[in-house]
C-alpha cells in the first residue's frame, strides 16, 4: 500500500472498504490526472457534478474573481450579496410558474430537506410521500424518503407519516390524499439504476398532487442543467412541480444546493416563527459565483443538443450481446448488462484502459454514463467503442 494511501485510509473516514483510491494530481475538461501520471476519461462528471468538464475556465475566473471580493459575510437571507441574487434571477428566468423564488443550501440532500420542510410548513400537513427505488440524500430527513430499506434500516426511527409508492404505477397514485403535504419523486430516477417517468404517469401524478392539495417536489439534483437534452428534464414530460430541488452540476464543481418554489410558498419560513429555517453557509459567494458563471455557459452553449448527440451516439454503438438495455435520456444514461460479473468486468476493463465509469447506488448490474457535456466527439466515440470492446472481450467474442 502506498504511503498516501495509507494516510487516507487511516485519517479521512471512509464510506466502504472499497474505495476506487485514484490519487489526484489534477484534472481539466474531461480528464482526470493522478500523481502517478495516469490520465482517466471522466465519464461520469464526478457523479453529474462537472457537465461542463473540470475546470471551465469562465467558471475559475468567476471563483477567482469572487474570492478577490468577499468569501462568507454573514448567515444566508441577512445581507444583499449581488452574486446570490444575480444566480437565482438567471435561474428563475429559465423557469416557469410558479418556479419564482430560490432558496440556497450547500448541497443536494440540503435542497431536499428544506424542500420538505417547506411542504410541510405550507400545507400545514405532515404526510409524506416518496417512490421505491428512489435516492434523495443521507441525512435524516432526505434519507426517510429515500426508497430503499437497506439504506434506512440501520437509522430507524427515521421521519414518522411517509410511505413508499411503485414508481410508474398509475393505481398507487391514489394513496395520495387530502393529508399528504408532500410528494417527492426523481423525474428520471438515478441511483435507482437511471429509470426515467412515464410520461402519462408523471402527468397523472401531477393531477392527483394539484387535486388533493399535496405538494409536488421535483428532485432534479442529477437530471438539471442540461445533461437530460432539456434545461430540466421536467421539461421532457411538460408538467411543473410546485417544488424544484438543484444540486450537483448547478455551480460547475463547486458544493451548493437550491430549492425552487413560489413567493407565496417560501413566505412560510418568513414567519411563525421567523428564520424557522435558516442555514450559515447556504448560497456561499464563491459557489454562487461558480452557479452564476456556469449558468451563463450553459445558456450560450448548444449544451442541450449535445446531450442529445450524446445519446444518440450511444444508442448506435451500445447495442448487441450482454446488453440488456441502455436507459435514460441525453447524457443521463444507464447501461444494463446481462449480469453482476459482466458488469464488474466492464467497468474494471474500462478502467485499466483509462475511462472511469461507476456504479448506481441500488444496482449492480447498471453502468452508469454522465460524460461532460464537454466531450469532444472524437472522444466520445472512441470511449463508447471502448465500452463495447470491453463488453465483447468479456463476453469472448471476437471484435
Ligand atoms: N438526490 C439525488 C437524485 C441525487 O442523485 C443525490 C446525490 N447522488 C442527492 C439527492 C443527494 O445530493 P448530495 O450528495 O449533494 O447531498
Amino acid at each position: 500500500m502506498s504511503h498516501s494511501l495509507e494516510q487516507f485510509k487511516h485519517f479521512v473516514a471512509q464510506t466502504s472498504d472499497a474505495p476506487l483510491g485514484l490519487e489526484i494530481e489534477q484534472a481539466e475538461g474531461t480528464f482526470i490526472h493522478t500523481k502517478q501520471g495516469k490520465s482517466y476519461v471522466d465519464f461520469i462528471s464526478g457523479i453529474a457534478v462537472s457537465s461542463l468538464g473540470h475546470r471551465h475556465p469562465e467558471v475559475v475566473s468567476a471563483i477567482k474573481e469572487q474570492v478577490d471580493k468577499h468569501l462568507h459575510v454573514m448567515v444566508y437571507g441577512e445581507f444583499i450579496q449581488e452574486v446570490q441574487w444575480n444566480f437565482a434571477k438567471e435561474l428563475v428566468e429559465l423557469l416557469p410558474e410558479p418556479l419564482e423564488q430560490v432558496y440556497l443550501v450547500n448541497s443536494g440532500t440540503e435542497a431536499n430537506e428544506g424542500a420538505l420542510k417547506l411542504a410541510k410548513k405550507s400545507t400545514g400537513r405532515t404526510k409524506l410521500m416518496a417512490f421505491y427505488n428512489s435516492y434523495h440524500g443521507d441525512t435524516h430527513g432526505s434519507l426517510s424518503v429515500t426508497g430503499r430499506a437497506v439504506y434506512r434500516d440501520p437509522y430507524l426511527p427515521l421521519l414518522p407519516d411517509v410511505s413508499f409508492l411503485q414508481f410508474n404505477n398509475l393505481d398507487d397514485l391514489t394513496k395520495i390524499d387530502t393529508e399528504t403535504a408532500a410528494v417527492i419523486v426523481e423525474p428520471i430516477q438515478g441511483e435507482g439504476g437511471v429509470i426515467p417517468a412515464c410520461y402519462k404517469w408523471l402527468q397523472a401524478l401531477r393531477n392527483r398532487c394539484t387535486d388533493v392539495g399535496a405538494v409536488l417536489i421535483f428532485d432534479e439534483i442529477q437530471s438539471g442543467f442540461a445533461r437530460t437534452g432539456h434545461f430540466f428534464a421536467f421539461e421532457h414530460y411538460q408538467v411543473v412541480p410546485d417544488i424544484l430541488c438543484l444540486a450537483k452540476a448547478m455551480s460547475g464543481g463547486m458544493p451548493m444546493g437550491a430549492f425552487v418554489s413560489s413567493r407565496e410558498r417560501f413566505k412560510s419560513f418568513m414567519y411563525n416563527p421567523p428564520l424557522n429555517h435558516v442555514t450559515t453557509f447556504g448560497g456561499h459567494p464563491v459557489s454562487a459565483a461558480a452557479a452564476l458563471a456556469s449558468l451563463r455557459v450553459l445558456k450560450q452553449g448548444n449544451y442541450i443538443s449535445k446531450a442529445r448527440i450524446i445519446e444518440k451516439h450511444a444508442r448506435s454503438i451500445l447495442k448487441g450481446p450482454g446488453i440488456v438495455e441502455l436507459r435514460g435520456l441525453g447524457a443521463m444514461l444507464g447501461l444494463e448488462l446481462r449480469d453482476q460479473e459482466l458488469t464488474q468486468m466492464v467497468v474494471e476493463y474500462c478502467f485499466n484502459k483509462g475511462i472511469l465509469l461507476g456504479w448506481t447506488l441500488h444496482s449492480n448490474t447498471l453502468i452508469r454514463l454522465a460524460p461532460p457535456l464537454t466531450i469532444p466527439l472524437n472522444l466520445l466515440v472512441e470511449t463508447l467503442e471502448t465500452i463495447k470492446a470491453a463488453i465483447l472481450d468479456s463476453l469472448e467474442i471476437p471484435n
